[in-house]
């Protein structure tokens, strides 16, 4: 690689829209005006640092004096316009950078540039970036010349900073927004230089990279080609993470298998390694934050996407994430964040850090490995007393409409019984983990991630008023499902007030799933959220009634009520005429147009 080097950045400063990276909504629109001869006098290019805006600029300015345009709207690249752009040459285009010439003097020159028409080609175009660092003096003088622009004059600004323009200016231009380019975007950019250039590269290792370049193309090339330099053609993420100052990731994954099987000593020694290597330790925290915070997205086919890595890094996520549950997460990233803020504070710097670990290896003791529960089963689902078996999403194949399962359903309760086997006898006090001392029963119990978000505070007043005998022992009293449709029927009968959710209550009886897990569906959302914003209160009430505190139940909503909060405008009207042979008969008559 010795040859004639030149730095990626400019090698592979991109000729034509097409090879601009990650901005094809907007190279498009351009493409699509220039094909369409919808020039504006002035353009606002905005946008982050290294995302292609002034290499937007040029190809456009190259593309509108093109002789031979493509059928696409790009510039041809062949024909003397062309080539004399190439070769900067080009007396068509002329930029200036605002940063370094932002005084009146520089925007007069520049005013006197517009007036000399094109000596080839039929536009100049004037590129101003770093806009925003005009002087008010120069914005001014500008202004005149933005205001009447020759009919050859094309002026494109380009900024960091929108909101520094005045609207003055923001009024006469047509705003591009550039995006920051994604981590996929600049990996599959650096994979065909790597390929160009002929050099291999894990792609871990380009994964690195690109998340270091934090959105900006231009920094991703500069720092490959740091690496680079060091690699001897083949760069290993070893070769990144050495380069870049950057904490293997594999820490991070073994604190992970810590924070599973609640190893102290692990967690702690794994902290020291990191420190031995010179890391920083809030550096540490706050990628053991990200990293945490990947693994919460990761867990849920919805979220997935979140992730900003490449794929096979990704998949690597999803993986480990299916070992926690979702109380873990936010639990965990709480620990991290307060661990942050109190950093700075502190005087024992390390032993903040080496607390903020020992509780995080508590977070998952005495709960089964649980696959993430969808949110809405979260927020649905009973709080739990003291030892309730908390509903299982994926222990039945009940119609589960709403809830997406993660991948894999079933694993959910095999790990549990080695799991559970440990912390479960001794109810102990955990310090962060909730007031949840596990009963010794149940392997499958404690699903565990539904119950988090309601059960700290409601119960505590529970608690409060709720006899202490009952708190304290956990009743565990056999009850069949009549039983239970009893209680539930007096509920129903002392609260003649609540309308919406005895309406809800009316329409579904708890359905069981095994002896003290039941179900329920519902009819739409309304009678979901009331339903469980009044969970506590009923299931303390049915736990009374029958006496048993390991009762649970799960909410769901209907098929009927998933339908309906998917259905289009279209579908409902087609559903009204379907059932109501007035409206029909009414849309007929009347000659209506429904959609
Ligand atoms: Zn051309």
């Amino acid at each position: 690689m010795s040859e004639n080097y030149i730095v990626s950045a400019r090698k592979y400063r991109p000729a034509s829209f097409s090879t601009v990276v990650g901005q094809k909504a907007l190279t498009h629109t351009l493409k699509t005006a220039i094909k369409n001869e919808q020039l504006a006098h002035a353009y606002l290019f905005c946008g982050p640092r290294g995302v292609g805006k002034t290499t937007c600029a040029r190809i456009f300015a190259k593309a509108i004096n093109c002789e031979h345009l493509t059928p696409d709207g790009e510039p041809c690249n062949e024909c003397e316009s062309c080539q004399a752009f190439n070769e900067q040459r080009s007396y068509n285009i002329l930029e200036l950078d605002a940063a370094s010439n932002n005084s009146v003097e520089d925007i007069r020159n520049l005013t006197d540039q517009v007036l000399v028409p094109p000596q080839i080609g039929r536009y100049r175009v004037f590129i101003i970036d770093e806009v925003h660092m005009l002087s008010q003096a120069a914005f001014n003088a500008f202004l005149k010349t933005l205001e009447e622009p020759p009919h050859y004059a094309i002026f494109i600004l380009a900024t960091t900073e929108k909101q520094k323009i005045i609207p003055t200016i923001l009024s006469r231009c047509q705003i591009y927004d550039f995006a920051r380019i994604t981590v996929p975007d600049i990996v599959e950019q650096l994979q065909y230089i790597c390929r160009d250039k002929g050099v291999t590269a894990e792609s871990a290792a380009l994964n690195v990279i690109a998340q270091k370049a934090d959105g900006a193309m231009r920094d991703a090339l500069s720092i490959f080609d740091q690496v680079l330099a060091s690699s001897d053609g083949n760069i290993t993420y070893q070769n990144a993470i050495d380069n870049l100052n950057v904490l293997d990731h594999d820490y991070y994954f073994r604190l992970d298998e810590a924070f599973l099987t609640g190893n102290v000593p692990q967690a702690l020694l794994i902290y020291k390694e990191i420190r031995d290597k010179g890391f920083d330790s809030l550096f540490f925290v706050n990628g053991l934050a990200q990293h945490l915070r990947d693994l919460m997205v990761a867990a849920t086919p919805q979220t997935v996407h979140l992730l900003e890595t490449s794929n096979d890094i990704a998949q690597q996520y999803v993986q480990q994430a299916a070992k926690f549950n979702m109380h873990f997460f936010y639990m965990a990233m709480d620990l991290c964040n307060t661990c942050d803020l109190q950093y700075r504070e502190t005087s024992n710097k390390q032993f903040t850090v080496e607390l903020t670990l020992i509780k995080l290896c508590q977070l998952m003791s005495g709960k089964p490995l649980q696959q993430p529960a969808q949110p809405r089963v979260q927020k649905v689902t009973a709080p739990a007393a003291p030892a309730q078996p908390a509903p299982q999403p994926a222990a039945k194949p009940a119609p589960q409409p709403v809830t997406q399962q993660a991948p894999t359903p079933q694993p959910v309760a095999q790990p549990a019984p080695q799991q559970a086997a440990q912390p479960a006898p001794q109810p102990t006090p955990q310090p962060v983990a909730k007031p949840t001392p596990a009963p010794a029963s149940t392997p499958r119990q404690a699903a565990a991630t539904p119950r988090i978000l309601i059960n700290k505070q409601p119960q505590a007043n529970q608690a409060a008023k709720a006899t202490t005998e009952a708190q304290r022992s956990v009743r565990t009293t056999p009850f069949t499902p009549e039983q239970l449709a009893v209680a539930w029927q007096h509920y129903i009968d002392k609260h003649p007030g609540e309308m919406i959710l005895l309406s809800a209550m009316r329409n579904s009886l708890p359905q069981k799933i095994d002896d003290n897990t039941y179900s329920i569906e519902v009819e739409n959302k309304g009678q979901l959220e009331t339903l469980s914003s009044n969970m506590t209160k009923l299931m303390q009430f049915l736990r009374d009634e029958v006496g048993n505190d390991m009762l649970a139940l799960n909410i769901k909503l209907s098929e009927k009520g998933v339908s309906s909060m998917a259905k289009t405008d279209r579908e409902i009207v087609e559903d009204m005429r379907n059932r109501n042979p007035q409206f029909a008969q009414m849309i007929h008559d009347f000659k209506l147009s429904m959609y």
